[in-house]
């Protein structure tokens, strides 16, 4: 299929964005969102990929796509239902397509990590691209992609590695772009919105690594 005809699928979320989306765009968040210990905002991931596929790409390629969104990696549950509310409320607004997971699949995310916390974001990085993958095979999308790239936090280098492997083993292509030169025009997008910032990049771990300190001696 010719490459102007492509619909894209993302997981998992700029400036001038809104512009883009009311002459047609569409696209995509996903997963988790996202981020790394820092403190981007969670939409800004979806703002980012929405403005590439759109303001730029989509005019002169025809791109869409519909958004997906993983939640498995986002802790404790009610962080995941704070995102989940900010898309939501942003998706119908720009009556952008979503599909959501249904499940909250803690247990299996947790057992699959424990003894290599270390390693983990390989594990969650392929889980999201993999069910990503597989959605756009069954709704025969000609290819999927992440907001995961969007993110300055992320193993960038690691994230287009998997989602390589990903393609060859499920057959879908894998729309590669480095969001991440609108990184700062994503946040200031979202924060003009006033939506959710996320803190931390998702799983329990990152939650700890962004808030704990030793403790110290209180005389
Ligand atoms: S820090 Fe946690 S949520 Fe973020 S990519 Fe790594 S494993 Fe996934």
């Amino acid at each position: 299929m010719a490459v102007d005809a492509m619909r894209h699928l993302s997981m998992g979320m700029s400036h001038d964005f809104a512009v883009a989306i009311q002459e047609g765009a569409t696209l995509v968040r996903v997963g988790t969102a996202i981020s790394g210990p820092g403190h981007e905002a969670f939409a800004a991931h979806l703002l980012r990929a929405m403005h590439h596929l759109s303001a730029t790409d989509s005019h002169r390629c025809g791109h869409s796509g519909d958004g997906f969104f993983y939640r498995h990696n986002i802790h404790p549950y009610t962080e995941c239902l704070k995102r989940e509310d900010t898309l939501a409320r942003y998706a119908e607004n720009q009556r952008l397509k979503m599909i959501w997971q249904s499940d909250y699949q803690l247990e299996s995310f947790i057992q699959s990590v424990v003894f290599r916390e270390k390693y983990r974001c390989r594990y969650c990085y392929h889980a999201r691209l993999f069910a990503t993958a597989k959605i756009a095979k069954k709704g025969k999308f000609d290819a999927f992609s992440s907001t995961l790239l969007y993110s300055r936090f992320q193993n960038h280098a690691l994230i287009r590695e998997i989602g390589e492997a990903v393609a060859k083993e499920t057959g879908v292509n894998f729309f590669y772009h480095d969001f991440r030169e609108g990184w700062k025009q994503g946040i200031e997008a979202s924060r003009a919105l006033g939506m959710y910032r996320q803190s931390y990049c998702g799983c329990i771990y990152s939650e700890m690594e962004r808030y704990y300190k030793p403790a110290t001696k209180h005389t």
